[in-house]
């Protein structure tokens, strides 16, 4: 069964993060052999579930990522 593509539902500064990220953590040149995508490429490509909740994660971290390392917000 094929698998649908994932719709990124972010902007495009998102879009370019995630891509850095697949791209930083790819490894589809040692599972090239095997004819399929890394686990990487293929979550991103694949998984809507995953890929909404990195956008919604990404979205909503700061607060806690500020409270837990005591980083004051910017103005
Ligand atoms: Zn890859």
């Amino acid at each position: 069964m094929k698998h649908p593509l994932a719709i990124f539902h972010g902007n495009e500064s998102e879009s370019r993060a995630l891509a850095d990220v697949v791209a930083h953590y790819c490894t589809c040149a040692s599972t090239r052999l095997a004819g399929q995508a890394c686990p990487v490429h293929a979550m991103a490509a694949f998984d809507q579930r995953a890929v909404d909740g990195l956008v919604f994660v990404r979205r909503t971290v700061a607060p806690y990522v500020r409270a837990e390392w005591r980083v004051p917000a910017k103005a």
